[in-house]
């Protein structure tokens, strides 16, 4: 059992550093350290979980020499940080340019290039020039790519950086339809998004946003899907959920690029298609693509095939996606929203490669290390192979980069120093805060009853329609999990009831009674 110092020591040390304000220099300087040079901390990756390392480690030694090794020119900064409770923080972020980070954390070198491989015996990384780096400690945070359904067809695309979402925009501003495959955060974003095209969503799932959501959640947001982006405001109901196959989800499984977006990467950015206005979105449940086919490909398949009618303007599209439910629809553009490969290709050669978790990330202990001695790994390249607390999993997510870049800093600091630390706060229960069709959802601990049998749990729903779905996972009276969506007010309040593993036996149903004020209950 920790302390309350404990706690909020450990909670400090991974909220951001604040940077003085200063210009940034004109230029870039790219002084490589050479392997003559005293070896200090490398870290590759410029997203949120290598930047946050870098600052960290410039936090806690501010006279070690670091160096940031990436493929890309820009980098990320989390900014508007809050910490809304003690494990949710809800922060925007920026693309900045590298020279931005080389001025406000000292004795800071940047490589702008990319990482070819790594000699952990000789404790040296080479780049794309031939050129080796030589480290004390290493901490690879390269992040993913995303997992394209078919790479050579130039009408699908994957969603990951600023970059490929010029792309899209550019391509979506002709389209007058446009098929998203996959069911997660991106695809969610997008098919909400996306004005003035029509939408074909082809979904694996029972339900819509499903790596996130439930079914019960799902059907919360279908009209918001459907109707115009209006509220649809109703009468509460409330009722004990019966739990499905389809709740439990494995959250796990799901050339050089910049990092990925951030939280908040749809705001202001532009997803108007071909037409204007509102147009619809068809849902294809339970299916996966089977092929993609060119218009050349598609002529000699001939018309057997039922392509849906809802779109008269053209009988003639670019791209055309045949689905595992045997529907074929004509398409301007395939966006591609089927999760991310964790980028380990440089690190997985020579005699002595980093071991590679089942999920295809690198594999970490609870400290960030590899398997290779003074390496160590973060964010969405790494898999978390430690064995996890009871209300905690991994998910590539922005604020699971954050922590995890900022405690990889700590760990390789301590570990320089033989210093023993317990592993931070943010580990103990999973939390995310997003935003899907326009309402807050916050997400926490076990929120699909995942890992649990069935048989063991049971689910608690409240749902005023247009206005809040709460769903909360109760085992033998202990409140496990849960989704909080619309401005319920309650996450704080049911965080502390999961981390402090309150006995809920006793007030039943009333727990999520709407005349039972919760918050005043458990003050
Ligand atoms: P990245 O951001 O991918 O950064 C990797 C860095 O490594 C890049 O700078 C790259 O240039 C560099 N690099 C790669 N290979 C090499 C190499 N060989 N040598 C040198 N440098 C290299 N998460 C949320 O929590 N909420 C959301 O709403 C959300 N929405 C998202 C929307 C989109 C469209 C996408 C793509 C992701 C979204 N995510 C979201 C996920 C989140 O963005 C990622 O989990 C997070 O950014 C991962 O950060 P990272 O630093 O680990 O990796």
């Amino acid at each position: 059992m920790q302390s309350s110092n404990e706690i909020c020591e450990r909670t400090m040390a991974a909220t951001p550093v604040s940077r003085p304000t200063s210009t940034p220099p004109t230029t870039t300087s790219t002084t490589r350290p050479s392997t003559s040079s005293k070896p200090g901390y490398v870290v590759i990756g410029g997203g949120i979980a290598g930047v946050t390392c870098v600052e960290h480690l410039s936090l806690l030694s501010p006279d070690i020499p670091i160096t940031l090794v990436t493929a890309s020119p820009l980098v990320k900064a989390v900014t508007n940080f809050r910490q809304i409770s003690k494990v949710i923080e809800h922060f925007s972020v920026e693309e900045k340019h590298a020279s931005n980070l080389q001025s406000s954390v000292r004795g800071l070198s940047i490589v702008h290039a990319m990482v070819s491989g790594i000699d952990a015996a000789k404790q040296v990384i080479t780049i794309d020039d031939g050129e080796s780096i030589p480290y004390s400690k290493l901490c690879i945070c390269s992040g993913g790519q995303p997992d394209i359904i078919c790479k050579d067809n130039p009408n699908v695309l994957g969603i990951r950086d600023t970059e490929t979402v010029k792309s899209f925009q550019k391509k979506l501003a002709a389209a007058n339809r446009v098929a998203v495959i996959g069911n997660g955060g991106i695809a969610t974003e997008l098919v909400y998004e996306i004005q003035g095209s029509t939408v074909i969503w082809a979904i694996r799932d029972k339900s819509i946003s499903h790596t996130f959501v439930d079914a019960g959640a799902a059907e919360f947001f279908l009209p918001h899907l459907k109707s115009e982006k209006e509220s649809v405001a109703g009468p509460s109901k409330r009722m004990i959920y019966a739990v499905s196959d389809a709740d439990n989800i494995d959250s796990t499984k799901g050339s050089s690029s910049g990092g990925a977006l951030g939280p908040d990467w749809s705001n202001g950015v532009s997803m108007q298609g071909g037409g204007s206005g509102h147009h619809p979105v068809y849902v294809e449940y339970e299916c996966e693509v089977q092929r993609i086919l060119t218009a050349e490909e598609y002529a000699q398949l001939g018309q057997a095939a039922n392509i849906l009618a809802c779109d008269t303007m053209s009988q003639s599209w670019p791209v055309y996606i045949l689905l595992t439910n045997g529907k074929l629809y004509g398409c301007d553009l395939i966006v591609s929203a089927t999760g991310v490969n964790p980028n380990v290709a440089p690190f997985t050669k020579g005699p002595m490669p980093l071991t590679i978790a089942p999920d295809g990330g690198i594999s970490v202990d609870d400290h960030m290390r590899t398997n290779l001695e003074h390496v160590y790994a973060a964010g969405d390249v790494c898999s978390a192979s430690w064995q996890p607390a009871e209300q905690w999993f991994q998910m590539r997510l922005w604020s699971q980069a954050r922590q995890m870049g900022a405690y990889a800093a700590k760990c390789m600091i301590a570990d320089t120093s033989g210093q023993v630390i317990h592993q931070d706060f943010c580990f103990e229960l999973f939390a995310h805060m997003t935003t899907f069709f326009g309402f807050k959802v916050v997400l926490l601990g076990k929120f699909n009853g995942q890992g649990l049998d069935k048989k063991d749990y049971e689910a608690l729903v409240r749902v005023t329609l247009g206005v809040e779905y709460i769903k909360v996972i109760l085992k033998d009276g202990k409140m496990y999990g849960a989704i909080l969506i619309g401005d319920t007010d309650l996450e704080e309040t049911f965080e502390n009831l999961i981390l402090n593993k309150t006995d809920l036996t006793r007030y039943g149903e009333d727990l999520l009674n709407p005349g039972v004020d919760i918050e005043d209950y458990f003050d």
